[in-house]
């Protein structure tokens, strides 16, 4: 099922009547949800996530636009009409029943010609369990059962009517990290088992990058950028959106075009056709090459062995942190007080010093 926003906004009265001051929790929204993906929801805590899944499945109203799936416009219709199904940040089973019961649940207020017999019931629980591969606990109450299986249920309860969207509102945070890894494998498994369109909310860049097909990225409630995982980490549009992506993340330096170099710390890095002006460089850490002619020059710090890669530590007065950080292939022999490097320019961004978009160099 495609999921279109159009416009969606929320606005939140404010609480505070001396201020006034209204949160505009998720402000004009609008983007398309191919059917039978994977999309990520990606920002920082605040951002309106939990608010935007709530507009979808319907348990909150938007303040002004709307919500299709497929050709349907269900702005308006209750969420039990839209045919979604949820697992919340706090994905409470009901402690005093079963795993089988807590999974039937949402089948037992079904009324009319779709309301279904005791049969048609447990044979739909069974499906959603094994779907979870919890079929084998659907005797035990939650409290008998580990984060990872409790999670299961929650997916399992939220599958069991086979929704048209499944929303799932940051479902790995109560999980430890082993547990988040698999788990996150899991879920990506039972989306491409059942095909249908799912819409996975998560503060975790890795985390969404890793199972999503398309990933969005809010800040403020406004849309920053959608798009496959690797091609948002490629061209991110700010500096926001570079900055939200990657481990170890980018190394942010004041920096400045000048007779069409980019320049950091007065030395010329990098060709940039650009017009003169200050701006703000980010570059990752696998964008540096070691070389001793290389204008780069930084303070080494240390180097940390990672194995098959090593991490330099070093320092640079243009930069934003005390340290950045530079991945290098573990066959580099780094040593001495100093380092020089040349920069790969596909791994180097310019961005506009007051607003933080990019500035494409061609
Ligand atoms: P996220 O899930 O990304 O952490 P939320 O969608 O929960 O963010 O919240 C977005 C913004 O809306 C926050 O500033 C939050 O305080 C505010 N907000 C959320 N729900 C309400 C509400 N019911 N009343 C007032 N403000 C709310
Ligand atoms: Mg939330």
């Amino acid at each position: 099922m495609k999921v279109t926003l159009k416009n969606l906004t929320k606005i939140f009265p404010s609480r505070n009547n001396k201020e006034k001051k209204n949160v505009v929790a998720v402000a004009d929204f609008s983007f398309e949800i191919p059917d039978g993906k994977l999309i990520g929801l990606l920002g920082p805590s605040g951002c309106g996530k939990s608010t935007t899944l709530s507009l979808i499945c319907g348990l909150q109203k938007p303040s002004s636009g709307k919500i299709f799936f497929g050709e349907d416009d269900v702005t308006n219709l209750p969420p039990e009409n839209r045919g979604v199904g949820m697992v919340f940040q706090n994905y409470a089973l009901y402690p005093h029943l079963t795993v089988k019961q807590n999974i039937t649940f949402p089948l037992e207020n079904l009324r009319g010609k779709d309301k279904l017999t005791k049969q048609e019931m447990a044979e739909k629980a069974l499906e959603a369990a094994k779907l979870v591969q919890i079929e084998e606990l659907m005797d035990r109450k939650p409290s008998e059962l580990s984060g990872g299986q409790q999670q299961r249920v929650a997916i399992a309860r939220a599958l069991v009517k086979m929704p048209r969207v499944l929303l799932l509102d940051e479902p790995l945070s109560n999980l430890d990290a082993r547990l988040r890894l698999a788990t996150r494998e899991e879920i990506r498994r039972i989306q491409q088992a059942t095909g249908i369109t799912t819409i996975f909310v998560t503060h975790d860049q890795e985390e969404a990058m890793s199972i999503s097909d398309l990933i969005v990225v809010m800040k403020e409630g406004v849309l920053q950028q959608i798009g496959k995982p690797q091609e948002v980490y490629n061209d991110p549009c700010n500096l926001f959106v570079a900055k939200f992506l990657g481990t170890p993340p980018i190394n942010v330096f004041e920096g400045e075009v000048k007779d069409k170099k980019l320049c950091i710390g007065g030395a010329p890095v990098m060709d940039a056709d650009l017009p003169d002006a200050l701006v703000t460089v980010g570059i990752r850490p696998e964008g540096f090459i070691v070389d001793e002619n290389g204008a780069f020059e930084a303070g080494l710090d240390r180097v940390e062995v990672m194995g098959r890669d090593i991490s330099v530590i070093a320092k640079h007065p243009s930069c934003e942190t005390p340290l950045f950080r530079a991945i290098l292939n573990g066959e580099n022999e780094v040593e001495g007080e100093r380092i020089r490097f040349t920069l790969k320019p596909r791994k180097v961004y310019i961005f506009d010093k007051e607003s933080g978009c990019r500035i494409e160099v061609k």
